[in-house]
């Protein structure tokens, strides 16, 4: 159920301190993967959550590969790697989105996602929402529906929801 899958994020991700850079609270999910009970849990829970059908599960890279891949499995669903610019063979779709410093590029192989495709995408920390945003936009620039998004944390301070419109958010654990 969905408090015990809550508990076991609550449990077994760790929490760094000033990682990768000071001043950032970086969350570990490497506990919580290799344990055994809680890592089925975990992925159970998140795609009871999803609710309705879903034909395509999107991980965004690395750590949401991770979680996406069992979730897909569990759910009946294909899986999309989103992965960093320059990895994918293509013909390949690109969003950029802002960073802190910088910007960063996400890309997926359009020819894997068929219009009205419906897309749960999941990764393991919503914090900026920067990511999350330019997943929702590749997938509908393919004419997928993205009927949800899963996460272990979100950060609510950030405020990344605000930056991804109306589509179903769902968060095992809420840090305010
Ligand atoms: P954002 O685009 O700002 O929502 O950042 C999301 C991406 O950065 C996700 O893929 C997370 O894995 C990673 N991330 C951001 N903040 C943290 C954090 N505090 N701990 C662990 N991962 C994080």
């Amino acid at each position: 159920d969905l408090e015990a899958a809550a508990r076991r994020v609550d449990d077994l991700v760790r929490l760094v301190p000033d990682f990768p850079e000071p001043g950032v609270l970086f969350r570990d999910i490497t506990p919580l993967l290799a344990d055994a009970d809680a890592f089925a849990q975990v992925c159970e829970a998140l795609a009871v959550q999803a609710g309705g059908p879903i034909d395509l599960v999107a991980g965004m890279e690395a750590r949401g590969f991770l979680l996406a891949a069992p979730i897909a499995v569990h759910l009946g669903a294909g899986l999309i790697p989103v992965r960093k610019a320059g990895k994918l063979p293509g013909p390949s779709v690109a969003e950029s989105y802002s960073l802190e410093y910088g910007d960063a590029t996400i890309e997926l192989h359009p020819s894997t996602v068929p219009a009205g495709a419906r897309v749960l995408i999941v990764d393991d920390v919503l914090a900026t929402g920067g990511t999350a945003a330019a997943t929702i936009r590749l997938l509908e620039h393919c004419g997928a529906e993205v009927v949800g998004l899963s996460f272990l944390v979100e950060l609510e301070a950030l405020g990344g929801r605000a930056l991804l419109g109306d589509h179903a958010v769902h968060a095992l654990v809420a840090v305010p």
